[in-house]
């Protein structure tokens, strides 16, 4: 299995357009050892012939011009088989708006994840220009099904859906109650050489559930939005801690660094980093903690082979 990132930063990306914090002014001025950055998205292939993409980003199109095995091979047609949701937040699912030049799409998210980008939302009737143009497909936390595209050809991977502590999207909360179903990890394995990736890029904590779904993967990819709890209040861009975000610190008594200290997963890679992230500069302590933990920093074009 190879899997390719294409985007790494958490929503609004590094820099993003209205934040002038310290890493955000820095990364524009070159003066910071850090790089720009997209929003979360990575795509991943048995053959490197069809592609599943692990989340939408809003900058999909340029994430995808940016890797030509995603480019199309014919006069309409795209190697994207199908693309896998991990919760509904517009920097995960926006990009499927994009994708609406009336090409059939598979999607794969909890019912809770579609339900809550379907209903209500009329800009989705651009994904519905004809009846087949979508195919949702469930995901059901502890089943684990294989992945295939709008043709149904078997792509040599399957997917077991792993619910993690999460939160709905800004844009429903209060609408409806949290639900377990809102936010998911993915294990995606390979099936001839049984190699599994276990994908997290959003958790609210570190439940039994997610502990074991880590344990045993060939590679992780975890949940690096914010390095400290209080890391926009203590820049003074917000109130809202990491845990109320839905993402649990990296660093700290209670962080993922010092939890999955016993980790044996050989490879192991913090994703969906946040602009404010420490993380994000190459000569910073926190980035030398992490290296010591034996965790890498995913950035744009990162391709780990499993
Ligand atoms: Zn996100
Ligand atoms: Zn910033």
């Amino acid at each position: 299995m190879v899997i390719r990132v294409l985007g790494s930063a958490a929503g609004g990306g590094f820099p993003q357009w209205n934040c002038g914090c310290p890493n955000c002014r820095g990364v524009r001025a070159g003066t910071l050892r850090a790089a720009a950055r997209t929003q979360e998205s990575v795509a991943l292939s048995a053959d490197r012939k069809r592609w599943f993409l692990l989340n939408a980003s809003p900058e999909i199109r340029q994430q995808i011009e940016a890797f030509p095995p995603l480019h199309p091979q014919g006069p309409r047609h795209s190697p994207i088989a199908a693309i896998l949701l991990t919760n509904g937040d517009l920097d995960h699912c926006l990009g499927l708006l994009s994708l609406r030049e009336s090409h059939p799409l598979v999607v794969y998210a909890t019912e809770r994840v579609s339900r809550g980008f379907i209903e209500d939302n009329v800009l989705y009737r651009t994904l519905q220009r004809s009846p087949e143009q979508v195919t949702w497909r469930a995901l059901k936390p502890g089943r684990e099904e294989a992945l295939a595209g709008v043709d149904g050809a078997p792509s040599g991977l399957s997917v077991e859906p792993v619910a993690a502590p999460g939160k709905p999207p800004i844009h429903l909360e209060g609408l409806r109650p949290p639900d377990a179903e809102d936010n998911v990890g993915l294990r995606i394995r390979e099936t001839a050489t049984g190699r599994v990736l276990a994908y997290f890029s959003g958790a609210g904590g570190l439940s039994p559930a997610v502990h074991e779904a880590l344990e045993g993967a060939d590679c992780v990819f975890f949940d690096g939005t914010f390095w400290s709890s209080d890391e926009l209040p203590a820049l003074g861009l917000g109130e809202k801690r990491a845990e109320q975000m839905g993402h649990v610190p990296i660093g700290g008594a209670g962080g993922s660094l010092a939890a999955l200290a016993g980790l044996a997963t050989p490879r192991r890679i913090f994703i969906h980093i946040n602009n404010t992230n420490p993380l994000l500069r190459e000569d910073s302590p926190e980035r030398a903690a992490a290296r010591a933990g034996g965790w890498d920093v995913a950035h744009d074009g990162m391709e780990v082979s499993l």
